[in-house]
């Protein structure tokens, strides 16, 4: 239980990785807010069972692209918990084309949604979290950000874009016992993977050392560790969770 009484928001808490942090974070004892934008259903459903396991949790619909619902958001646990001590920025989406047909709004979309949604997350509680001089902050990146991938130029630009604002953020709060790392995990069985084709799957799979996709359980117990005090030291990594595929 070594999160007991800590406060922990996860975007896009409710499905995939963020579902599966959201129990890791919980079992470790924290109280958990899990946003949802539209599975309204799984997050109230995961709120009920963490708090029928005698744990604290609440679901909280916000578009994390929305400024004034992420303010919200935040504004929604400083009422009921007083105050912040981990932001795992999970939520995100894909819209992928070739570039020479990705249409700006698709663009603009991914952008928002996996980019500015950090931005305005982490200026959301930052301040909070300054005030108490302890912080810890984790986005989900991922290994196309690193290495690239095809169709996903959008996509790779916005997680490559939360790689530079970690470490530049990382810099800025340092000082005031806040840390702030990213994970970039490679392909993992939720149903964002669903929507790969066949043919670029079966090419993965080959090349991943391990020889098989990610469990969001695994993506889960890194961040888990990142947000820990035991991780005091650790701030602006990038991690990989690959099962080995790219190895940088
Ligand atoms: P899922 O599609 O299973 O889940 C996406 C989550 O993001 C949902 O909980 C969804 O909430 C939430 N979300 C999307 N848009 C918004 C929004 N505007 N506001 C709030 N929440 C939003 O995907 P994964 O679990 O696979 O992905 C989680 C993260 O991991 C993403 O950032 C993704 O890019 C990243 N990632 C995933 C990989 C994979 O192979 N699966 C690999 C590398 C990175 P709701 O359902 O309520 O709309």
């Amino acid at each position: 239980m070594e999160l007991r009484g800590q406060v922990a928001i996860i975007t896009g808490g409710a499905r995939g990785i963020g579902r599966a942090t959201t129990i890791e974070l919980a079992n470790a004892g924290a109280r958990v807010l899990i946003n949802y934008q539209r599975s309204a259903g799984a997050a109230e459903a995961l709120a009920a069972e963490i708090v029928a396991a005698g744990g604290d949790a609440f679901a909280y619909q916000a578009d994390v692209a929305d400024e004034q619902a992420v303010t919200g958001m935040v504004q929604a646990v400083l009422d009921r918990w007083g105050k912040i001590d981990i932001l795992v920025n999970n939520a995100g989406i894909t819209a992928d084309a070739p570039l020479a047909r990705l249409r700006p709004e698709q663009w603009q979309h991914v952008i928002d949604t996996d980019l500015t949604s950090v931005f305005l997350c982490c200026r959301a509680v930052i301040p909070t979290m300054q005030r108490a001089g302890y912080g810890r902050i984790v986005s989900v990146s991922s290994l196309a950000a690193l290495a690239g991938n095809v169709g996903q130029t959008n996509y790779a630009a916005a997680k490559a874009g939360i790689i530079g604002l970690s470490r530049s953020l990382a810099r800025e709060v340092a000082r005031d016992g806040i840390t702030v790392n990213v994970v970039a995990p490679g392909y993992v069985e939720t149903d964002m993977v669903e929507t790969v084709p066949e043919a670029l799957r079966a090419w993965a799979l080959q090349a991943i050392a391990i020889g098989r996709f990610g469990r969001p359980e695994e993506v889960a117990a890194a961040i888990r560790f990142l947000v820990s005090p035991r991780a005091s030291y650790i701030t602006g990594h990038v991690l990989t969770i690959d099962g080995g595929w790219v190895m940088p």
